[in-house]
């Protein structure tokens, strides 16, 4: 028998075993049946849109193009493409006209307001279009909501990142269970991004270069390879912590997604769905969470490099995880990365 692995994260301080001993192939995770949550009456589908606080950015298709625009005046808009609305129960929000917007945001060391945004990105009207079933037309409205979200974002100077991440599945924290993905503005850098924004300048001061763009040139040409197109590749990470989980880089050096051409975020969108039709394909709809990492602020812009990270759910950190932070992950990733593309392979034939 082979012995287990410990492996590192390429950037940050964090250790997983590879279990060899208690390996699982991908397809014991398949799932089994479906945990559907019942709602009779959707939030999020067109005609209940009274149900939402009033939507901050609407996408409309007129003649074929897309008119921007949001409620207002007591006016629901119910004939949209994409909606942006806040989340009815926030865990970051703007500040009062009273908590002035120039005072410091950390009033100690270890406190502050939650100072931010919480939104709900409708991603369809139709309830069940996921990005692993979507048209890619609609996917690209959804990118482009996001990019438009961040700009907005990059002028409020208490907002300091901005997560956008999206839950699929109750098992993974999915309330409703219409398409949507969530963008959380918060008033610090979160700590997983903070670790990889010092690696990457650590590194661009030693070696002049950006060391996600050695990560990918690498990893495009090994086996967690799982899918590439002209401006991505996809992979299986080295030191993945969840089984199955793989994340998406941009072939460009940018440090986030404020400057995508129309053509990458159109590819953007092909390369996410194929991963994710693989992934639906192979293991019945798992439950997963996915989530981007960038920094919208120009000081990170020659050493940071953006990305988008997906956690498949199909393991449960237990006593060990919780109490040292060192994973056990009983997949492979380079197994891992084999049967995606197999299953990939399967979506074209
Ligand atoms: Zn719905
Ligand atoms: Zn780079
Ligand atoms: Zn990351």
């Amino acid at each position: 028998m082979p012995h287990n692995e410990l492996r590192k994260d390429y950037l940050l301080d964090r250790w997983v075993v590879i279990a060899v001993e208690r390996a699982r192939r991908p397809t014991d995770f398949v799932k089994k049946e479906k945990t559907t949550v019942k709602a009779d009456l959707c939030p999020l589908c067109p005609g209940n849109e009274h149900m939402t606080p009033p939507a901050i950015l609407i996408y409309k298709e007129a003649n074929g193009r897309i008119e921007k625009t949001k409620d207002e005046d007591g006016i629901r808009y119910s004939d949209w493409t994409v909606r942006c609305i806040p989340n009815l129960y926030p865990a970051f929000t703007p500040p009062t006209t009273k908590e002035k917007m120039g005072e410091k945001i950390f009033k100690r060391r270890n406190y502050a307001l939650a100072l931010g945004h919480h939104e709900v990105l409708v991603e369809s009207p139709n309830h069940d279009e996921h990005p692993s079933e979507a048209r890619i037309s609609q996917l690209v409205h959804v990118i482009n909501a996001y990019i438009d979200r961040l700009k907005w974002f990059s002028t409020k100077p208490y907002v300091r990142y901005v997560s956008i991440f999206r839950n699929h599945g109750y098992e993974a924290g999915a309330s409703l269970s219409h398409a949507h993905g969530q963008i959380i503005a918060t008033p610090m850098i979160p700590r997983l991004v903070k670790e990889e924004l010092k690696a990457s300048m650590k590194y661009w001061r030693q070696k002049g270069e950006c060391v996600f763009c050695q990560i990918i040139n690498e990893e495009r040409q090994g086996p967690r390879v799982i899918a590439e197109n002209s401006d991505y590749v996809a992979f299986a990470p080295y030191a993945s912590v969840h089984p199955m989980e793989f994340w998406l880089m941009p072939k460009r050096h940018r440090s986030s997604m404020l400057l995508l051409t129309e053509a990458e975020i159109e590819n953007f969108a092909k390369i996410l769905k194929t991963c994710l039709s693989g992934l639906k394909i192979l293991l019945n709809d798992p439950p997963y969470n996915y989530g981007f990492h960038m920094d919208i602020r120009e000081k990170s812009t020659q050493h940071y490099h953006w990305h988008l990270e997906v956690y498949p759910k199909l393991a449960v950190w237990a006593g060990f995880e919780k109490n040292t932070g060192i994973y056990i992950n009983t997949v492979q990733p380079e197994k891992a990365a084999e049967s995606l593309r197999e299953a990939i392979q399967n979506l074209k034939a």
